[in-house]
């Protein structure tokens, strides 16, 4: 049995944090592979390692004292250093440091330096071994990832190894230029290592009990979801639901290697499993709620559009010719409706108008701003009847105007748009519904 297990920036915020870690890797030899990510929040308005790097390194762009900001990044290691008891230094590390941030090095370079340093910390309090991965992470010369590369860089130096810490988030172009994947990306190294030495389960362990049916700063104590599919999960995260990089699905995915998160501050919760398929029959009908603020509609309206052939590729044609990618867009006989991402759409919305006046002629044109998209998902809607009715009657129950309401082809979701500023009080009388009440 192999595991990869990845911490993230909150789990490794402090040594007490690490320890609670070190006891996790000890209770089980099967976790070999280790993935942190730079120190975290140690409370909610500390700053990350990795934003103090990218406000230092901007400090020293633009030639203005930084040494001081680097000595605070120091004593966040060195307080972690000392709590563990180590021995260790970074004396030397933070000195090439400050010399790179001088020749201004490169903003991934200076990000990537979280993990970097992290990663030294865990190997040597694991007693594991450090691979650096600028040396197994690759990246091609225009900074795009390559996974071919990558995956037979890590296999080949991973194969013999009997405990190993990787660092996440970082990784290197051929010629050495340290790049970094976008942020939250150790998710994505974790994935890539949990591929690479094929192993049985990719345990993502952060500062909640798993995927939560809702967002947990939006519903109190929501309860979380056992097992989730790769599908529903995509659905979620699209939404809004961070928990997960949305590029730590693919490596694993492939190779059918489930995904476990759980909670380093509650070990003892099974977390949530997410998996290809499976026939355990949901707890609830609706597997998770996410939305995302900041959409944009345009509502067309025309007496016998729907008998006008080629009306909605006309139509889709102005948004395309203007560069808006289209959210959503429900239809009705005489009107459609298109929903946009309102501060792509702004910058353009006269030219758009004025497209659409000139090649359907419409009857009317209505504009509404500041709208919200909640996704509601579930491979248990497909066998269950009346969900899009329950939902109705929640809203209607919580008096939110409902202005839009799309299912999806797959029976997996339904898409519900609200107005802003219901948005939170329309998750929570969902969240009611079908989780707590269950009626
Ligand atoms: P890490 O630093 O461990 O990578 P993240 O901050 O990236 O952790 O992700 C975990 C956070 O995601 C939680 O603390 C929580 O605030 C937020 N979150 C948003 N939606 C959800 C959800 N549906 N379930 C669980 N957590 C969620
Ligand atoms: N430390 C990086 C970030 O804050 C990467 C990560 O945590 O996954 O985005
Ligand atoms: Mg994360």
């Amino acid at each position: 049995m192999k595991k990869v297990v990845k911490f993230g920036g909150s789990s490794l915020a402090s040594s007490e944090q690490f320890k609670k870690v070190g006891k996790i890797i000890r209770a089980d030899e099967s976790r070999m592979f280790v993935v942190p990510s730079a120190p975290g929040k140690r409370f909610s308005n500390d700053t990350k390692v990795t934003d103090m790097l990218y406000s230092c390194y901007g400090a020293a762009i633009r030639e203005k004292k930084f040494v001081e900001q680097l000595d605070e990044i120091h004593a966040r290691y060195q307080e972690i250093i000392d709590g563990l008891g180590l021995t260790l230094s970074l004396e030397k590390d933070f000195e090439i440091i400050r010399e790179n941030f001088s020749k201004k090095i490169g903003r991934d370079y200076a990000a990537s330096r979280g993990e970097y340093l992290n990663g030294k910390v865990m190997a040597a309090y694991l007693g594991f071994e450090f691979i650096d991965a600028a040396e197994v992470i690759r990246f091609h010369d225009d900074h795009t990832f390559d996974e071919d590369a990558t995956n037979v860089l890590l296999a080949e130096r991973l194969k013999d190894s009997k405990g190993a810490v990787i660092p996440g988030f970082y990784g290197a172009a051929e010629n050495g230029t340290v790049v970094t994947f976008s942020r939250g990306g150790s998710d994505v190294t974790g994935s890539l290592v949990a591929l690479a030495v094929k192993a049985d389960l990719y345990e993502n362990w952060t500062d909640v009990s798993g995927f939560l049916i809702a967002d947990p700063r939006i519903v109190k104590n929501p309860k979380s979801i056992e097992t989730i599919t790769y599908k529903e999960l995509r659905e979620l995260s699209y939404m809004g639901a961070s928990v997960l990089h949305e590029d730590a699905i693919f490596p694993v995915r492939k190779a059918g290697i489930p995904i476990n998160i759980r909670n380093t501050n509650a070990p003892e919760d099974k977390g949530t499993l997410i998996v290809e398929g499976t026939c355990r029959q949901p707890k609830y009908t609706i597997t998770g709620i996410a939305g995302t603020d900041g959409f944009a509609s345009v509502t067309i309206e025309k007496a016998m559009m729907n008998s006008e052939i080629g009306f909605c590729r006309k139509v889709l044609q102005v948004f395309e010719d203007n560069d808006i990618s289209i959210e959503h867009m429900p239809s009705g006989i005489d009107t459609m409706t298109i929903f946009v991402h309102k501060d792509e759409f702004e910058e353009k919305e006269q030219q758009v108008l004025a497209g659409i006046h000139k090649t359907i002629n419409p009857d009317h044109i209505e504009l509404e701003s500041d709208l919200a998209l909640i996704a509601i998902v579930g491979r248990g809607m497909r066998a269950t009847r009346g969900t899009a009715g329950r939902i109705f009657s929640a809203l209607a129950h919580a008096h939110i105007n409902v202005k839009m309401i799309d299912q999806g082809s797959s029976e997996l979701n339904i898409i519900v748009g609200v107005r802003h500023d219901d948005f939170k009080n329309a998750i929570r009388a969902l969240y009611e519904i079908f989780v707590v009440t269950q009626i």
